[in-house]
């Protein structure tokens, strides 16, 4: 079922015409129910990624305000084991990574083998943010698709599996989050009077968004848009596609390099 939220490589799509809202017919108690299994399945699967150190997992999550990317890594990641899987944030560059080519920082961020990274927004800024806000000449910002292309697969074929994640809501779902930011004095620490702006330029980001779909969903490193206004669905989705990628890899345990039956302990 996952299958029909991933983008297939070259489709034309507009994000105003897919739903933000979708559950698929499911019902909540019977997703939250999956939800737990997958959740146990994942943390097994993990440890076999540890284990064997063969193969690593990027996942890459991008979304507007308020649509959800650090509850998810909270709800899908967070019981995995830390020591082997942590969420990288990507803010706006320093002057110092500014002064490298847009990927030098990313790269440092990659995961090892056995390690699963999580990148809570990632090189795409650079064709998002960096594309609606004007931040560098249009011929600069056009030839990175290209660039994020041949840089993911060249991590694929290099032993990193790639997922990413759109998480997909409305522009009138926003409203009420923000508004909910501003009516719970809790949540005042996560309103950032800046997002509005973000917020005014809707469309352009759309569009934007609607270009990286079309031109980075690839075999090696695909994108899903998820409906992400339900959060149990949203979870569900997310944690169903993780296991689905990890099993995919037919992974396991290394095989011991000594005889266990030989050894005796003392
Ligand atoms: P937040 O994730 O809400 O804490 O905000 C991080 C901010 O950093 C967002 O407004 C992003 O758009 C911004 N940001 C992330 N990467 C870049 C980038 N490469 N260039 C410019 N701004 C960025
Ligand atoms: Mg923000």
């Amino acid at each position: 079922m996952h299958e029909t939220y991933r983008i297939q490589p070259g489709s034309k799509l507009r994000l105003g015409d897919i739903p933000s809202n979708d559950d698929a017919g499911l019902n909540r108690d019977d997703a939250e129910k999956e939800f737990k299994q997958l959740s146990k399945r994942l943390v097994d699967l993990q440890e076999i990624l540890y284990a064997q150190k063969k193969h690593s997992l990027l996942v890459v999550l991008q979304a507007m305000d308020t649509a959800g990317k650090d509850s998810t890594i909270r709800s899908v990641f967070s019981p995995l084991d830390q020591l082997a899987c942590h969420a990288l944030s990507f803010k706006a560059p320093s002057q110092e990574e500014r002064d490298h080519d847009f990927l030098w920082r990313v790269h440092q961020r990659t995961p090892a083998k056995g390690f699963i990274h999580i990148f809570n927004r990632s090189h795409y800024e650079d064709v998002l943010v960096v594309r609606v806000k004007n931040l560098v000449p249009k011929e600069v910002w056009k030839a990175r698709y290209d660039h994020i292309n041949a840089f993911e697969k060249m991590l694929a074929d290099e032993g990193t599996t790639i997922v990413k994640f759109y998480l997909h809501i409305s522009k009138g779902y926003q409203k009420e989050r923000l508004q909910r930011r501003l009516d719970n004095a809790d949540k005042h620490w996560k309103f950032n009077p800046d997002d509005l702006k973000e917020r005014a330029v809707w469309d352009d980001y759309m569009a934007a968004y609607d270009d990286v779909l079309e031109r980075c969903s690839t075999k090696h490193a695909p994108w899903y848009v998820i409906p992400a206004e339900k959060r149990w669905f949203r979870d569900l989705l997310v944690a169903r596609i993780m296991v689905a990628t990890l099993e995919s890899l037919d992974m396991k345990y290394p095989d011991p390099a000594f005889d266990p039956r030989s050894i005796v302990i003392e």
